[in-house]
C-alpha cells in the first residue's frame, strides 16, 4: 500500500479539485459544448490579451531553448514598474507555485502554518505536503479574523497565509487591519499576504503588499497573471519580498519554472494597460449584475471585491447538479465546509445572464 508509506502529512489530504472542463461536462450530459457557461475557476472572461497572444507567437520559434531561468526581462519590468529591486521577485508556476515553494523552505515536521477557516484549498495542500501542521482559525462574517489568527501563532509557526481578498468567500481587509496584524506577528514568522485578486480592488482603504514591505521584512506578497491579465493557462505569478526570502526560495525553486510562452505571454500582458482596464471594468459591472439577480431572487450572497462571488442556496449539490445539466458550471463549496454555498466567476454579461436564467430556473 504505497500511499501508507508516502509521508504521513500526505496520507489525509484530498486532491485539489478543479472547476470541470467544458468538454467533460458536454460529454457526460449530451450538451452542445458552445452552449456550456463555466463559471467556476476565476478566469478572466475576456480571452488572453491580443498583444499576449502576439508574444506567445514571436517566441515560438525559440521553442527548442530553454527558457530564460532567471526570468530577467519579466522581472526587469516588474521591478520598473513596482519600484523594487529584480532580486526581490521570484517567479513562479503560477503563484501556487510559489506557496509551495514557501511551504518547502519553511514548513517541515514539528512545524505548522496559521490560516483561516474559508481559506484557499492550496494552503492545506502545501503544509501537509511539507509535513507540517496547520492551525485553521474560525471566520468572522466569512473573513479572516486576524486577531484570532495573531493569537494562534506559538513557538512552531512559522508561516502565517492570508488572503487578501480572500477565495472562495470574496472578503477583503483593510490597511489598518493588515498593519495591526503584522504589528502582532513575531518577526520571525513569514506571513504570506496572497494578493490573487489584487487587481480587482479599488476599496480606499484596501492595502497595497508591496508598500508594506518596508516596514515588515518577514512580509512575502504573491500575486498571479492568472485572473485580471488573463493568463491562466499558461502558469505565471510572482512574489514580492525581501532579497533575502526571495534567494532562500530562489534555492529550491525549480531551474526553469516559469516557461518561456508564460514569460513571454506575462511581459507583454503586464503592458496591456486596456485589457487589465476592461477587465477591471466587466468585473465590476458583472458583480452588480449577479448581485441584483440574487437580491431579485431573494438570495443571500457574501460581498465580494474579487471576481467570484458565493450566493446561499439550500443545497449547493444539488443546486450545482442541476445548474450543470442547464450547461453552467461553477463550483460547489462543500470541500471548502461550505455546503450551502455556490461560488461563481464573473463572467461576461450574457454568461452571466445565462448563468441567472440557469439558477431561477432550478431552485
Ligand atoms: N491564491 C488564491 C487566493 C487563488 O484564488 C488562486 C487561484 N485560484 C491562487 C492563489 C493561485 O493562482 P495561480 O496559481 O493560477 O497563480
Amino acid at each position: 500500500d504505497f500511499l501508507k508509506e508516502a509521508n504521513p502529512g500526505i496520507q489525509g489530504l484530498m486532491p485539489y479539485q478543479p472547476g470541470k472542463p467544458v468538454d467533460e461536462v458536454a460529454r457526460e450530459l449530451g450538451l452542445d459544448p458552445e452552449r456550456i457557461v463555466k463559471l467556476a475557476s476565476n478566469e478572466n472572461p475576456h480571452g488572453p490579451s491580443p498583444k499576449a497572444v502576439a508574444a506567445i507567437q514571436a517566441e515560438l520559434t525559440e521553442l527548442t531553448r530553454y527558457p530564460d531561468g532567471s526570468g530577467f526581462r519579466l522581472k526587469q519590468l516588474l521591478s520598473h514598474e513596482l519600484g523594487i529591486s529584480p532580486r526581490q521577485i521570484t517567479l513562479g508556476n503560477g503563484s501556487n507555485d510559489l506557496l509551495d515553494l514557501i511551504a518547502r523552505c519553511w514548513l517541515a515536521p514539528g512545524r505548522n502554518a496559521v490560516y483561516s477557516d474559508y481559506a484557499f484549498a492550496v494552503y492545506p495542500i502545501a503544509t501537509q505536503a511539507a509535513g507540517a501542521e496547520h492551525k485553521i482559525i474560525p471566520a468572522v462574517n466569512w473573513g479572516h479574523d486576524l486577531d484570532a489568527m495573531a493569537a494562534a501563532v506559538d513557538e512552531q509557526t512559522s508561516v502565517v497565509f492570508v488572503a487578501n481578498p480572500n477565495n472562495p468567500t470574496g472578503t477583503w481587509l483593510s490597511e489598518k487591519q493588515v498593519r495591526d496584524f503584522l504589528d502582532q506577528v513575531p518577526e520571525r514568522v513569514l506571513v504570506v499576504l496572497d494578493e490573487a485578486y489584487f487587481e480587482y480592488v479599488d476599496e480606499n482603504v484596501y492595502p497595497d503588499g508591496l508598500k508594506l514591505l518596508d516596514d515588515y521584512p518577514n512580509l512575502i506578497v504573491c500575486r498571479t497573471f492568472s485572473k485580471a491579465y488573463g493568463l491562466a493557462g499558461l502558469r505565471v505569478g510572482y512574489s514580492l519580498s525581501s532579497t533575502q526570502i526571495a534567494e532562500t526560495l530562489n534555492r529550491v525553486r525549480q531551474p526553469f519554472n516559469a516557461n518561456a510562452l508564460a514569460l513571454a505571454a506575462a511581459e507583454a500582458a503586464y503592458q496591456d494597460r486596456e485589457y487589465l482596464e476592461r477587465s477591471v471594468i466587466t468585473n465590476k459591472a458583472g458583480l452588480l449584475q449577479l448581485e441584483t439577480a440574487f437580491r431579485e431572487l431573494g438570495l443571500d450572497y457574501i460581498p465580494s471585491v474579487g471576481n467570484f462571488i458565493c450566493v446561499e442556496v439550500d443545497d449547493g449539490e444539488r443546486v450545482n447538479a442541476a445548474l450543470l445539466k442547464e450547461g453552467v458550471i461553477v463550483r460547489p463549496l462543500r470541500p471548502y465546509r461550505m455546503p450551502n454555498h455556490l461560488r461563481v466567476s464573473v463572467g461576461l454579461p450574457e454568461e452571466n445572464q445565462q448563468f441567472i436564467d440557469a439558477l431561477s430556473k432550478v431552485l
